[in-house]
């Protein structure tokens, strides 16, 4: 009965799984790294989902994910969405250093769950936020590699910004450049 009962439990979370990222718009090749479900088993779910929930508005993604990082310093706006879902992932401790478990494995389940509730957080934060949920994945995946961006600590206020790691690093995150005049040359916080 254990077996059959935890093979239930699995089950259960791989569908729920599935259903919440489809709801975000995921695109198939997510939804089958993260549940382990088969493509055509997600076509049909997506279109169950579609059929009962009435829901046309959510779209199916097809193609590439999200590869640029320097978009993700596209503009104000996007580099404080990015800190904050950054954040988000820091203090839910969802960033990896190693490779996720396998695909529909419960752990990694788990984690789709967690992952998900952060990015439902960040939408409920933001108004009208520019960060899919695939780039929320890309994101995650950057800064699990730190190849092109990391994360550093903004000078003024210590809360986190995510930085492309060649390039010149902004010293302050956007509340404080905007709140905040540039700091007189030679003159150190000490001196204040
Ligand atoms: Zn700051």
């Amino acid at each position: 009965m254990r077996i059959t009962d935890d093979r239930y439990t699995r089950d259960r979370l791989r569908l729920d799984l599935a259903l919440r990222l489809i709801r975000h718009e995921a695109r198939t090749r997510t939804i089958r790294s993260w549940t382990g479900l088969t493509d055509d088993r997600i076509r049909k779910l997506y279109r169950s989902y579609v059929a009962d929930a009435g829901r046309r508005d959510v779209r199916r993604r097809r193609g590439k994910s999200p590869r640029q990082c320097a978009w993700f310093m596209k503009n104000a706006a996007i580099r404080r969405e990015a800190a904050g879902l950054a954040t988000l992932l820091c203090v839910l401790g969802l960033l990896r250093r190693e490779a996720g478990a396998a695909p529909g494995a419960v752990e990694q389940l788990r984690w789709g769950e967690r992952f998900c509730e952060a990015y439902e957080t960040f939408l409920s934060l933001n108004r009208q936020p520019q960060i899919s949920f695939e780039h929320a994945c890309h994101l995650l995946r950057s800064l699990e590699k730190q190849n092109e961006i990391c994360l550093d600590d903004c000078e003024g206020c210590g809360s986190l910004l995510v930085v492309l790691r060649y390039a010149e690093r902004p010293q302050v995150c956007e509340f404080c450049a905007s709140t905040r005049p540039p700091a007189r040359p030679g003159l150190s916080v000490g001196d204040c």
